[in-house]
């Protein structure tokens, strides 16, 4: 990004380049409109059944996608694939209680794992789990566990140009009435996304998290953290947040999470690797159950469905991921992007996040009607353009509200442009600013779709479609 300083009359333009040069390098295909169009059809218009090979820029996903360092991958050669008690589990502990500060650790083999064991441990069937803006994973474990989700995210989450830098905050009033109609004895904890994936990877304030914990402590709740992206939310902190400015990116780290009593990790977004999670927590007693019930779903509790080598890698990633020039390489990608976006006047959610753009389909395409799946749509056509790969996060997405049977309807209706860590440079980011731009010119060609297949669970990954003509 380039920014203008220097002494009066005299402005230096100082531009930034990633804090990283290049060892080796992944060749990637060019197809032709003919190809894509054949393999769209057969990927029944859901960018999630496309084969990796027929994408040029796959923005589908920030999760595993990353590039490891030599670092990183010197660690793997490390790998202590003992059964039990690897020495890279020792070192993953130690970085988790460095950097994050819970005192218990258990791995799992992604985020979901972790879900899992939480959820099963907390929840009672009929209880109500309270988090800002739900997560697809997140909600359907405490929904199988027998709970019920109850959004308390701030309304500003759900306007697309609402600018509050802090999108991601708890309405404290929200969970309050919650309380006050359930009662606090049905609320096992409080669930806190730092950011909120689902409203565009927006943070959460510092006080606001504070605030949160002081209130849930009042009434006996718990709270955990959802850290996947803790990092880039204490980025933000330190960005956007007063009083924050001076404080190290670990310093802002440790704080937030002394705000809960544990956290579920997916390693596969912050913490720079391809596989890897963990739940961490404080209570001994939590910790004790989740070591039986990993052994049961994930693996022994010293490896947790990870190879020693997959530890090593995520623990080095800890270190590398609380690096201020990372974060700031990797989120300022994002809002070069917005920046370029911005200037055609394409419609996407402001303020721009930390590990995505959200194109806002509503606005992008106005004649589609909901049903007609126009995120959906949208994310098809950019992949015939020009090959790049998005992710429809709207009414697909939110899946069916299982009492009714209905779709949910989400207030949000957008394509997700993910940015994975260290993998597309600059000059990618002005092929996708130029195709998305294009596709915009073109907007009132493009047609919704019916849905022709629907899965039972998370359908967005294997639904199939077809254009309506
Ligand atoms: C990806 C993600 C998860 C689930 O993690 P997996 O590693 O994909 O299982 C949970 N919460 C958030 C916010 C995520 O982005």
């Amino acid at each position: 990004m380039n920014t203008s300083s220097g002494t009066a009359g005299t402005p230096t333009k100082r531009s930034w380049a990633e804090p990283f040069k290049i060892k080796m390098v992944e060749l990637l295909k060019v197809t032709t409109l003919e190809e894509r169009k054949a393999a769209l059809k057969e990927a029944g218009y859901n960018t999630f059944l496309l084969k990796s090979d027929d994408v040029y820029i796959d923005l589908l996903t920030d999760s595993g996608t990353n590039a490891m360092s030599d670092v990183q991958w010197a660690g793997l050669m490390l790998g202590d694939e003992a059964y039990a008690g690897s020495r890279n589990y020792y070192n993953l502990e130690d970085n988790v209680r460095k950097f994050y500060g819970y005192k218990y650790l258990v791995p799992t083999h992604q985020g979901r794992g972790a879900e899992h064991i939480i959820s099963q441990i907390l929840i009672k069937p009929g209880d109500f789990v309270p988090g800002n803006m739900y997560f697809t994973t997140t909600r359907l474990h405490q929904e199988l566990a027998g709970g019920s989700f109850v959004d308390v995210i701030c309304d500003e989450a759900h306007d697309a140009n609402n600018l509050n830098p802090f999108k991601g905050n708890v309405d404290l009033k929200k969970v309050e009435a919650l309380i006050a109609k359930v009662g606090a004895k049905k609320i096992p904890y409080l669930s806190v996304a730092v950011t909120v994936n689902m409203a565009g990877g927006q943070p959460v304030s510092m006080e606001n998290l504070r605030d949160v914990r002081a209130l849930c402590k009042k009434h006996g709740i718990r709270v955990i953290m959802d850290a996947t992206r803790a990092m880039e939310n204490a980025y933000f902190i330190k960005i956007r947040e007063k009083g924050f400015a001076d404080k190290t990116i670990p310093e802002i780290l440790l704080e937030m999470c002394s705000y809960s009593d544990g956290c579920t990790m997916s390693g596969k977004k912050d913490l720079l690797v391809n596989i890897g999670g963990f739940l961490a927590i404080n209570e001994w007693e939590v910790f004790e159950e989740a070591r039986n019930l990993v052994v049961v779903y994930e693996g022994l509790h010293t490896y947790g469905g990870l190879a020693g080598r997959d530890m090593e890698a995520m623990s080095r990633g800890i270190v590398e991921a609380a690096n201020y020039d990372h974060l700031r390489a990797r989120i300022g990608q994002v809002e070069y992007v917005g920046e370029g976006l911005a200037k055609a006047d394409v419609p996407f959610v402001l303020p721009v996040g930390g590990h995505a753009i959200f194109l806002d389909a509503k606005k992008f395409l106005p004649h589609l009607k909901q049903t007609q799946f126009p995120a959906q749509a949208l994310a098809a056509e950019l992949y015939l353009e020009s090959g790049i790969r998005a992710m429809e996060r709207g009414i697909v997405s939110a899946g069916r509200n299982k009492e009714t049977g209905d779709h949910y309807y989400p207030a949000l209706e957008l394509v997700r442009l993910t940015f994975p860590r260290r993998v597309y440079t600059q000059a990618h980011c002005d092929v996708l600013i130029e195709s998305v731009i294009e596709v915009y010119r073109n907007r009132n060609k493009i047609k919704g779709l019916n849905m022709i297949y629907e899965p039972k669970y998370l359908r967005f990954f294997q639904a199939r479609f077809e254009p309506i003509v």
